[in-house]
């Protein structure tokens, strides 16, 4: 299998590049084509070894679009698969591209939906498919036993390429722009200047650079190191067999791929290649990767397998009796969440990285370059980055024991369902809130997000909180609808530690965070502000509250995985010279969020001081007593009624905790998790960045225009753009959508129409138990035209779930309290 590349650069290096791109597997090589596409020159590739010699070598090679829920991949995919297929031709280099299609196979009900709610998906995104009856799979694929199956979902434009070929073929076409790639050149090391790397060191001499790519495969977490960033990934072991030629195998048979079964089949020079995804994975190289790993493979373990290797025999009866013409076991990285590590990374401000492909890289592989190369050309990207930015991966991420036992389960986790809200199983309990054991005791479900643990739901008295997957009400409906109800008419408390706060404080704090904040935060000591953080085209960086905490100290509180690219826009927008100072004290303080109508009686309760409406107005900031604490209440609400969040030094956590527990018995306190918020939150239409908003929105589109100070002195970041948009007119607007069926359940990536006619897709949906009916929130376009209120207003509008439209309303005003009654009161 292993194969040098025909062409390789022996000369000398040069002293300087524009960009050094490290790594020559799928991933280094289509970004140096990217780039050179861009018109970019001065461009250099370095690899240690020969070009693919890393992971890229030994892939499978399926290349498909048709299975991602999220609109970035589905876009990265759909592009590879367009640019593979035309390769060859641009290039002279053969690209092993074949078009065969591919069948996924649905054997459960619940299979059954998800792959009718991703397809939809996709499809709208320009990839199509066809679902299939057991009968027409058969038909297709003529070895495989259908008779158990639902359905199978055929998508004729994916297919499989040779990855050693695609990769040659770009890297033919990254010469062909001017390129120089440099194999057997091992990068050591990085000069420095502050937050720049100035300057690669190789075992060939050192290159000054003005952008370093760190495209290193598993090799990216060192490589990460050396220059003092975080890249958290762990090799783990992936498994093949290779059958000698069976009849009825031949070269345009679709590629067929059986999640319930955990496999893969697709032709391999007339024999069948059988791949595995096996729910209990092998962390591979703890101890560092060999240093003389090229072209590698791993001593496989085919025991562990065989149970897989079995039920694909029962798929495929003709498996039985095939001689083996390979076993195959190679490393391939993966990350704690199953996302690649995309773009700038936070700690520097030249320094990229593309790395963690979750065993995507070839069929992401294409797109991943060129949104690699738009991001370094521009500064910011073009696609929602989500989910995909390193900025996300916080350093705990990245110790062995975290890496080592997560890993055990992102294989598996690949191909199971994809249910909502699924959480992982392994390497839990890692980041636990002060109030944690009193939760559990109350009986929460915790999930997890960025490594904390948080309160879902909690189930009554009585009941294990054991949570039950489903597409439809899941077990903990009726519990997270009585934490909804108790917001609404009563009170709850939920533990919100899992915001990310950061204090700004200096003298010119105030002139820096208002550049860089679109509203104004140039208020009275004691005022907190809603705002976004924009770039200079005027899409959304952060969002977030700003609270004047003194003269010259400001606290910001935003999302839990965002804290690192918060602190990183910070120091980025702050002159280093500035008299303000940028500090991460989401650890110094617990948070519990006291909501609901009857929030100012309980806390009044308890504190001496006045909560009245006239003496602690909305958006306001008041230290006041909780038992012998001192706490930082902040009235503010992510759920539509009158509140308190309360910012508690954490070693007090615990007795304000039991101070507020107790003296909630008369109140009729109750619990609430994370599921609770998300139903409020999306009644009220308040945004979740990351869920209905990321950095390709503006503030004006997503109707949070209102959070925008165009007027306010010195202007900010984004301002001109914003202004041009408003000339020019809304591209879409984001309205709120409750279905009039009470029963079908919204999630993420539903179809929107308008008058019949495809014009956006749910961001986010959950049931409201107010409103009585699912809700959510999408973009709605109009063919590339401006989008006015009228328009939005005067349409008719479906959601299309899982294959059936349901009729639905549509406002741009909340639809829960437009009037802000029940917040101000
Ligand atoms: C068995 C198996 C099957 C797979 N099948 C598929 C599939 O069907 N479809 C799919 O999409 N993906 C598949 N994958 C995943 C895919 O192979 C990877 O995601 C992809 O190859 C990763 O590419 P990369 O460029 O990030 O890493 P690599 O290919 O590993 O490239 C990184 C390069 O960096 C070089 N390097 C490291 N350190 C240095 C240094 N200090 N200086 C210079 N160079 C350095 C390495 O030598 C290496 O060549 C599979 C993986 C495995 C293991």
């Amino acid at each position: 299998m292993a194969k040098q590349s025909d062409e390789k650069t022996k000369g000398k290096l040069p002293g300087e590049a524009r960009v050094v791109i490290i790594g020559g597997g799928i991933i280094g090589c289509s970004t140096a084509y990217h780039l050179a596409k861009l018109g970019w020159k001065d461009i250099v590739l370095l690899e240690r070894a020969q070009l693919t010699a890393g992971t890229t070598w030994h892939a499978a090679g399926l290349i498909e679009a048709g299975g991602f829920f999220d609109a970035t991949s589905v876009e990265m995919t759909r592009y590879t698969l367009e640019l593979y297929s035309q390769l060859e031709k641009e290039t002279g280099q053969s690209t092993g591209y074949k078009n065969v299609g591919m069948i996924t196979l649905a054997s459960t009900p619940d299979r059954l939906e998800e792959l009718r709610r991703i397809s939809a998906f996709g499809h709208e995104f320009g990839v199509p498919f066809e679902e299939l009856s057991p009968k027409q799979v058969k038909e297709l694929w003529p070895l495989a036993v259908t008779d158990d199956i639902q359905a199978g979902f055929y998508y004729p434009n994916d297919g499989r390429v040779n990855p050693i070929d695609v990769t040659m073929a770009l890297a033919k076409g990254a010469r062909m722009g001017g390129v120089q790639i440099f194999e057997e050149t091992s990068v050591l090391g990085f000069v420095k200047d502050d937050k720049t790397v100035t300057g690669v060191f190789t075992d060939r001499g050192e290159i000054q650079a003005e952008y370093v790519v760190n495209c290193g495969g598993m090799w990216a977490r060192e490589i990460g190191k050396l220059a003092g960033v975080n890249v958290p990934l762990q090799p783990v072991e992936h498994y093949y067999l290779i059958t000698e030629e069976l009849e009825g195998v031949h070269a345009d048979l679709p590629v067929l791929v059986d999640p319930d079964n955990y496999s893969y089949l697709r032709e391999e020079v007339g024999g069948i290649l059988l791949g595995v995804f096996e729910p209990v994975s092998g962390p591979w190289a703890l101890d560092g990767i060999p240093k003389d790993f090229t072209f590698g493979e791993i001593n496989p373990d085919w025991d562990r397998m065989m149970p897989y290797v079995e039920q694909a025999m029962k798929r495929v009866p003709a498996l039985k009796d095939a001689g083996i013409h390979k076993f195959f076991c190679g490393p391939e990285s993966f990350t704690p969440d199953l996302g690649p590590m995309m773009g700038l990374a936070p700690e520097l401000d030249n320094f990229y990285v593309a790395a963690g492909f979750n065993s995507l890289g070839i069929l992401t592989g294409g797109g991943a370059g060129k949104v690699m190369a738009q991001w370094i050309k521009d500064g910011v990207s073009d696609v929602d980055v989500t989910e995909i930015d390193i900025a996300r991966m916080l350093p705990f991420e990245n110790t062995p024991k975290y890496l080592k036992d997560r890993a055990v389960e992102l294989l598996g986790h690949m191909f199971e369902d994809a249910y909502p809200n699924k959480q992982f199983k392994r390497a839990r309990n890692v980041r636990k809130s002060a109030f944690y054991a009193r939760l559990a005791d109350a009986g929460a479900y915790f999930g997890q997000y960025a490594g904390m643990e948080y309160p879902d739901w909690f189930a009554p008295k009585g009941v294990k909180p054991k949570v039950e997957y489903s597409w439809g009400r899941q077990n903990w409906f009726e519990y997270s609808a009585a934490e909804h109800r108790a917001t609404r008419e009563n009170v709850t408390m939920l533990d919100y530690s899992v915001m990310g706060k950061v204090l700004v404080q200096g003298r010119d704090a105030e002139k820096y965070l208002n550049r860089i904040c679109a509203n104004n935060i140039a208020v009275p000591v004691g005022r907190c502000v809603y705002t976004q953080w924009c770039n200079e085209t005027g899409t959304i960086e952060a969002d977030l509250t700003v609270t004047r905490i003194a003269e010259d100290q400001f606290l910001i509180l935003s999302g839990d995985a965002t804290i690192t690219a918060v602190q990183a826009w910070l120091r980025r927008h702050i002159p280093s010279d500035a008299h303000a100072f940028i500090t991460n004290i989401s650890s110094a303080y617990s948070v519990l969020n006291i909501q609901g109508p009857k929030s100012r009686d309980f806390l009044s309760s308890i504190t001496h001081s006045d909560m009245s409406n006239e003496a602690f107005p909305y958006l306001t900031m008041q230290e006041i007593d909780i038992g012998y604490a001192l706490v930082k209440a902040i009235r503010v609400t992510y759920v539509g009624e009158l509140g308190w969040e309360l910012y508690i030094p954490t070693e007090f956590s615990s007795h304000v905790f039991d101070t507020l527990t107790e003296a909630g018995a008369d109140f009729v306190l109750k619990h609430m998790g994370l599921q609770a918020l998300n139903s409020l939150r999306l009644e009220k239409a308040y945004r979740d960045y990351g869920g209905d908003i990321d950095n390709t929105d503006t503030p004006l589109e997503v109707g949070l225009g209102y959070f925008v100070d165009f007027d306010k002195p010195g202007g900010f970041i984004g301002r001109d753009a914003l202004l041009r948009l408003k000339e020019s007119g809304l591209r879409y607007r984001m309205p709120q959508f409750l279905l009039e069926d009470p029963e079908p359940m919204l999630y993420y990536g539903e179809i929107i129409y308008r008058n019949g006619k495809p014009v956006g897709n749910i961001m986010s949906g959950g049931y409201g138990h107010t409103l009585g009916a699912s809700v959510g929130v999408g973009p709605v376009e109009n063919e590339g035209e401006p989008v006015t209120v009228d328009y939005i207003k005067s349409g008719s509008y479906e959601i299309d779930i899982a294959g059936v439209r349901y009729s639905a309303r549509v406002s741009l005003r909340p639809m829960y309290d437009p009037k802000l009654e029940r917040v101000r009161r």
